[in-house]
């Protein structure tokens, strides 16, 4: 019977959920959806001082909105600190790890005696082959366990090949620290095998620790997991990703406006590829997900696609659930902002125009603000331009003729464009004072149906205000 996979993302809570962060849980679960099997949630939280509760909150909210839901309870990795220790007395009992005595001062001296010698810096196994004497009665000491000193240690990586460390290279690794606490790597190590999991997918900075991991496997006689490690994530200049070249936390995604599916579809092609294919829904991405086509090269951010991937999810959503979307999104601003039944109508009416223009939903609210509040507008800077004394007395010119059609938007627009016959103008001339006017804007959704939306009265309040 083959066994189905288990996989797992281990965030450290020390921070916000980072774009690395997010596309390194996007692929574990994407496997993970793939193939049947599950995936885990586990927050490392050993580093007690670095570890907060807003940050496993961010990275919980991240995740969830992200829509990657992870299988059963989150596990939190310092509660399970005695089963850690537990592995580690079990080790040192079977004679596969051992107790290290060295003090502070004399690990010091060994470092700076390498380091003089030009030799690598690392723990020269000291009290590996020898026993605690009366001498060492009651004194602090570390357990470190007994790593094979000869040989290589290979990583076989579905991702990078086969990665070898020769075993002389690394040293014997601390598992308990001298206050009984375990170590990361240790921790690490046992909850990957007591959880069961089989693939360990992850950032690239952890190639190291998992030779130094397949050690500890190796003694503790678990089972060998799958590894991945994932090339890094580059700014668009292809220097490392940092906040000089955008956001790094998810959620400051959330807040310019993408969209999850976005992130999901922009993160995956980040390191992922099936032929030329940009656009890939998540539940292609579940079907066509496979280790092989993850690039073994670092990956560059491109702000551009992101927007257009942006642009084009907005499109595709459906016009109630980009309204709901919206109204969510504003509710979350400081101070929320709460719109009226009728601003809703009409933002609903107004969606299929509103999203053709919009790249994030910040764009797509500041393109609806006319329909959000009632009375005449603020011009802003384009606007005000287009209703100089001229622009003004067009619209006054042609009010007459609106009021005296029907409110629709078609009969507006014979309407509009019967004056400007008559006057001699292009329909243009006299339509961009009237936009301006309804919505403070230079540009907006179709100005009759907009008119048309907002009803004989409430457009005549505005358009009155700047008629003269
Ligand atoms: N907690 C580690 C990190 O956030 C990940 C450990 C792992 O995936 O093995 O970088």
């Amino acid at each position: 019977m083959s066994q189905k996979p288990v996989l797992r993302f281990a965030p450290s809570p020390t921070g916000m959920l980072h774009i690395g962060g997010a596309r390194t849980a996007l692929f574990n679960w994407l496997y993970a959806r793939h193939s049947g099997g599950t995936f885990l949630l586990r927050i490392e939280d050993t580093d007690r001082e670095r570890s907060t509760p807003e940050a496993v909150q961010a990275i919980l909210n991240g995740m969830t909105w992200m829509g990657l839901n992870w299988d059963g309870e989150v596990t939190y990795q310092f509660a399970r600190a005695t089963r850690h220790r537990e592995v580690a007395e079990k080790l040192l009992a079977e004679g596969k790890a051992y107790r290290c005595y060295a003090t502070a001062e004399e690990l010091t001296q060994m470092r700076e005696e390498q380091k003089a010698a030009g030799k690598p810096m690392r723990y020269d196994g000291r009290w590996r082959d020898r026993l605690a004497g009366p001498a060492e009665a009651g004194k602090p000491s570390v357990v470190r366990l007994k790593a094979r000193q000869t040989g290589e240690t290979i990583v076989h990586d579905v991702v990078l090949g086969d990665v070898r460390f020769e075993n002389a290279q690394l040293d014997d690794m601390v598992l308990l620290r001298s206050d009984g606490t375990p170590t990361y790597m240790l921790a690490v190590v046992v909850d990957d095998a007591d959880m069961g999991v089989t693939h360990v997918i992850r950032g690239a900075d952890h190639l190291n620790n998992a030779a130094r991991q397949l050690q500890l496997i190796e003694a503790m006689g678990a089972a060998v997991p799958v590894y991945g490690h994932l090339p890094l994530i580059n700014g668009p200049d292809g220097a490392k990703l940092s906040k000089r070249h955008g956001a790094l936390a998810v959620e400051a995604y959330q807040g310019m406006g993408y969209l999850p599916e976005t992130m999901r579809n922009y993160l995956l092609r980040l390191g992922w590829s099936h032929g030329d294919d940009e656009i890939i829904s998540t539940a292609q991405a579940i079907e066509w997900f496979n280790f092989e086509s993850i690039g073994k090269s670092a990956a560059r951010m491109d702000y551009k696609k992101l927007d257009n991937l942006n642009g084009h999810y907005i499109r595709e959503t459906a016009d109630a659930t980009l309204a709901a979307e919206v109204i969510a999104f504003l509710a979350r601003e400081t101070p929320p902002r709460i719109l009226s039944m009728t601003a809703r109508e009409r933002l609903q009416s107004a969606m299929p125009s509103l999203k053709e223009r919009a790249k994030t939903l910040i764009e797509l609210i500041q393109g609806a603000e006319f329909l959000f509040t009632d009375g005449p507008r603020t011009l802003d800077a384009a606007a005000e331009k287009l209703l100089t004394l001229e622009g003004r007395a067009s619209l006054a010119a042609v009010m007459p003729a609106l009021e005296a059609t029907d409110w629709t938007g078609p009969a507006l627009e014979a309407a509009a464009r019967a004056f400007a016959e008559g006057t001699g103008v292009k329909l243009g001339q006299v339509a961009q004072p009237l936009r301006a006017a309804l919505t403070g804007k230079a540009s907006s959704p179709p100005l009759f149906e907009m008119l048309a939306l907002l009803g004989r009265e409430e457009s005549l309040i505005r358009l009155r205000a700047y008629a003269s």
